[in-house]
């Protein structure tokens, strides 16, 4: 746990009582803070007291006596209409933050690393932890991700922080400055959060404010609002900018060359790395992520071959095209984290002869976005609220069924593919959609999907698996 004395006796509300606001909760309760907690929710009301937390409606308080309220990253506080806790303590003049800006004011000594972008964020923030372990850092690994903010190791002097940040928390971030900051990507996604492109990409720069000359900014190329980012960042020239890209031409930073990875830090085009045998990165996509992770060990003077290797041996994460088994010539791939056309359009891209399970809560502009891809699928499976909107899509270009539950899909395109004539095949869970129609999250999707794949992989006429 992260200890914070500088806010011992002060008054501090805490809306969102999931991880991190039970975590935030704990911490300031420790540290001597006067806690007043909320969720509107009853069930995480009831979960936080179980867990020795008291709640009090924050609904009307008076904010001129608390000295800041710790939002969680699921409440809004601008877009599309701030939360009424939030507006209410934005009107009385008490500053909004989140548990990462603690993090930071409490370990001044250690270095923080912060990823953001619009996908990859999970893939990259893990895959730079283990490159600096196998480094030998002392590393915490968390923030968006995984392990909450103010859960995490207390790291000194030679400790590095290595922080997933979403652009909503980088707006209740305030005063954090990132030693190395990482934007990786901008595709529309989450314009409800953020109202307008311009928001959006505001709140994803913000990860590069206020940073000096020892700080570093590693910005990925391959979209037009981050090809932006870098040129205006190298216009000011506050901070030392290394360009990233899945493709070739980025001269001076470190890209990919089909399947190398070049290092171009010193104008020398090193071949770095051999990404075809970095087993857990498979497809351009996953070029852009270890070029931001090699680039970040640079920046941190990791030996280059010491960085080539940790890519190389690289586990990989699940629910982002996870292989969960192989049976009869055909690859079960749980990618239950794709949330947006963007995300699946990486997967679709890696396979061919594709059995797609797809649906959830659509998002805006569906699949039409998959449309150059749809030649790569044999059949769609359609779940969810989004089900009745992707058959139109579909409708004379792929053939597909609609299903009342992941496992029904499941298992029509597991016969489907084993009785196809044209092998290998793929059966994709890629649903291009949130979640929250049928499940508790993207975790609890992708965990249901390799359940029920293990119970296919356990029949008896399963062959092999993966
Ligand atoms: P995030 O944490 O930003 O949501 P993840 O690493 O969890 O990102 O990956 C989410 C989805 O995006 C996965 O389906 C993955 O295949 C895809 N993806 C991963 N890296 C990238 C990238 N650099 N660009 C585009 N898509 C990516």
């Amino acid at each position: 746990m992260i200890e914070l004395p500088f806010l011992s006796g002060k008054r501090i509300a805490v809306m969102g009582l999931a991880r991190s606001g039970i975590a935030t909760a704990r911490a300031l309760a420790a540290a001597g803070a006067e806690v007043v907690s909320w969720d509107d929710g009853a069930e995480s009301r009831a979960r936080a007291q179980a867990a020795g937390i008291g709640v009090r409606d924050l609904a009307d308080a008076d904010w001129t006596r608390f000295e800041m309220l710790v939002l969680s990253p699921g409440i809004a506080h601008a877009h599309p209409k701030p939360h009424p806790v939030a507006a209410a303590a934005r009107a009385g003049g008490c500053p909004i933050v989140s548990d990462i800006e603690l993090l930071w004011r409490a370990r001044r000594a250690a270095r923080f690393i912060a990823i953001t972008g619009t996908n990859g964020k999970s893939t990259t923030t893990t895959l730079i932890g283990h490159v600096l372990s196998k480094a030998g850092l002392a590393v915490a690994i968390g923030g968006n991700l995984g392990t909450p903010a103010l859960e995490l190791a207390p790291l000194g002097a030679g400790g590095v922080y290595v922080i997933e940040i979403s652009s909503y928390q980088l707006e209740i971030t305030p005063s954090a400055v990132f030693d190395i900051a990482v934007l990786l990507n901008i595709t529309p996604d989450h314009l409800d959060r953020h109202g307008t492109m311009a928001g959006y990409v505001g709140a994803k720069r913000l990860v590069f404010r206020g940073q000096g000359e020892n700080a570093t900014a590693i910005v990925g190329i391959d979209d037009a609002h981050c090809r932006r980012a870098r040129a205006d960042l190298a216009a000011r020239g506050s901070q030392r900018v290394i360009p990233i890209s899945a493709f070739d031409g980025a001269a001076g930073g470190v890209f990919a060359n089909g399947q190398w990875l070049i290092d171009d830090l010193d104008r020398l085009a090193r071949p770095a790395a051999d990404l075809s045998r970095a087993r857990a990165l498979p497809g351009a996509h996953n070029s852009q992520n270890a070029a931001a992770a090699y680039a970040v060990a640079r920046a941190l003077e990791i030996d280059r071959g010491t960085a080539a290797q940790a890519l190389l041996d690289f586990p990989g994460l699940v629910h982002r095209q996870e292989s969960v088994a192989v049976m009869g010539g055909v690859r079960y791939v749980n990618d239950s984290k794709a949330t947006n056309a963007a995300a699946t359009a990486r997967a679709l891209e890696a396979y061919e002869n594709i059995y797609w399970i797809a649906g959830g809560v659509p998002k805006e502009g569906g699949i039409e976005p998959l449309a150059a891809l749809f030649g790569r699928v044999a059949r769609a499976f359609l779940i969810g609220q989004a089900a009745d909107g992707f058959a139109r899509t579909l409708d004379g270009r792929v053939p597909f069924g609609r299903y009342t539950s992941l496992e029904a899909a499941l298992e029509a395109a597991h016969k489907a593919a084993q009785a196809a004539a044209r092998k290998p095949a793929v059966v994709l869970l890629s649903p291009a959609c949130a979640s929250f129609d049928q499940f508790k999250d993207f975790e609890a999707r992708g965990d249901a999907f390799r359940a029920a794949v293990n119970r296919l992989a356990s029949a008896p006429q399963a062959e092999a698996r993966a």
